[in-house]
């Protein structure tokens, strides 16, 4: 689950990390009375939505004067920002955060991931703040600095000083740079995050070091201990479809093919979207209706399927384990019935009762092609959306 910049430093705050002041704002007026509480010389107006790159695509702006911050707030607060991370239909601004100028001196780059090479939490930290550290990576790997954080101490003081030492943060800001690394580890740990980005970290002009962008992921198989996370959670930054999916426990994601698929398991439903690729095909979603797959979700999976316009074809490809096969093939003629579904679906059912689960599904009168295997069906509904 992502959240907003404002929201990712009001944590940051609540754990003693340094961020500029600042306030949220919804409106052109309330953007211009948050700039007069701030009473700055200099009010940054920022575009807060859940993707990077708005400096770029024109969603912060430095405002001199009050009249300024009513011209910038107005000016994009309703605009669609295209960024690199928000796809070409870009998003909507709905929020603003309105904050205090900053006398930028260095701009850096720190970040925390969860490292599956070592199962452990990296901190990564780079002079070259305020780039994508994608780039950095690409063209400069050698100014990108890491520290492996040993679960049992957490980040040790010396790493976080040594980082802070390489990336030539000046010597009397180390101090205050390196109690920033600690504060946002501790958020990170304490916040089950799973990705954080501090993208610029700057030093200012006045000797401080702080966060002037922030950036936080957060594993949402944590959040049924995260209530404070879980506030901040902005639906309208969100995929609809997933959002309906996640009430009836299926995990769905979006994609951009045109091959709906059903599929439970994680494991079956990424091999699933891998056949369809080898056939030529394009998977609109990846799509797990668990182990549990009743009716009723089955059902909810066709619906938020099809809701999808791009869809032109779905593939069911369900192993009969603790569910059995007749019991699912009969989810699938009462969804396809219920939804009168006219697009080609295909079929691949294995496991207990397999035979039984085809009969049904011969017997339905339906137009379902059913699958030997799952490269049969894979080939199967890759023809059929293609004709
Ligand atoms: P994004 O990464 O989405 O482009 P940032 O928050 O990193 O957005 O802002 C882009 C750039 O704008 C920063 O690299 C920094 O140079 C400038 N900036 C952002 N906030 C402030 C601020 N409060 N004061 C001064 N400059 C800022
Ligand atoms: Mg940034």
């Amino acid at each position: 689950m992502n959240i907003h910049e404002y929201q990712g430093k009001e944590i940051l705050r609540d754990y003693g990390v340094a961020v500029p002041n600042g306030k949220v704002a919804y409106s052109v007026d309330e953007a211009v009375e948050a700039a007069q509480t701030l009473g700055t010389d200099v009010t940054v107006v920022k575009a807060q939505i859940h993707a990077g790159g708005r400096g770029k695509a024109g969603g912060v702006k430095v405002a001199k004067s009050i009249d300024e911050v009513r011209t910038y707030a107005d000016e994009i607060l309703g605009k669609t920002l295209v960024t690199h991370q928000t796809g070409p239909e870009g998003k909507e601004v709905k929020r603003l955060l309105i904050e205090e100028g900053c006398d930028i001196q260095s701009e850096y780059y720190i970040g925390l991931v969860v490292d599956r090479a070592t199962s452990r939490i990296v901190m990564m930290a780079s002079e070259e703040g305020g780039t994508e550290i994608e780039e950095v990576a690409e063209t400069n790997p050698e100014k990108i600095f890491k520290e492996v954080v040993d679960p049992v101490t957490g980040l040790m003081p010396y790493q976080a000083r040594r980082l802070a030492f390489s990336i030539n943060i000046p010597k009397e800001l180390v101090g205050q740079a390196v109690k920033f690394m600690l504060g946002l580890y501790q958020v990170f740990v304490d916040k089950d995050a799973s990705i954080a980005e501090i993208n610029p970290l700057v030093t200012t002009g006045d000797g401080k070091v702080m966060a002037l962008d922030a950036k936080f992921n957060f594993d949402s198989n944590a959040l049924y201990r995260q209530k404070a996370v879980v506030a901040f959670r902005d639906l309208e930054e969100e995929d609809e479809k997933e959002i309906e999916a996640s009430k009836y426990d299926l995990s769905y994601i979006s994609l951009d093919g045109n091959i709906g698929c059903m599929v439970n398991g994680a494991g079956l439903a990424m091999a699933t979207m891998d056949i369809i690729k080898y056939y030529k095909g394009d998977p609109a979603n990846f799509l797990d209706v668990g182990g549990g797959a009743t009716k009723e979700k089955v059902t909810e999976a066709f619906k938020i399927i099809l809701s999808d316009a791009n869809v032109k074809g779905i593939y069911v490809n369900i192993f009969g384990g603790i569910m059995k096969c007749d019991i699912i093939a009969d989810g699938i003629v009462a969804a396809t019935k219920q939804m009168g579904l006219e697009l080609p679906l295909v079929v691949r059912l294995e496991g207990t009762n397999v035979e039984l689960g085809k009969k049904i599904l011969d017997e339905s009168g339906l137009n379902i092609t059913s699958a030997d295997s799952m490269a049969d069906g894979a080939e199967k509904i890759v023809a059929l959306v293609n004709q």
